[in-house]
């Protein structure tokens, strides 16, 4: 398993693209939440695996993938 945000126990998944990092948004204290905005591949030293739970979000991406092809038919 890669390193990186999506498997990172301070993510929260938004979409496709990209999501937001608790430490992230720790870091800026809710003065610029922008910055807290980060992708899915991007990673940093403060990473910690998720567990399971990298698993339930590629789920989520799939079947939001799914859905949307769905309903552009
Ligand atoms: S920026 Fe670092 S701490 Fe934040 S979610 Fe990504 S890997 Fe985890």
């Amino acid at each position: 398993m890669k390193t990186n945000c999506m498997s990172c126990r301070y993510y929260r998944i938004e979409d496709e693209q990209q999501g937001r990092c608790r430490v992230e948004a720790k870091r800026t204290d809710g003065d610029s939440p922008e910055k807290a905005v980060v992708r899915h591949d991007h990673s940093c030293g403060e990473w910690v695996d998720c567990g399971q739970q990298y698993f339930i979000r590629i789920g989520w991406l799939k079947a939001r993938k799914t859905t949307q092809a769905y309903q552009k038919t």
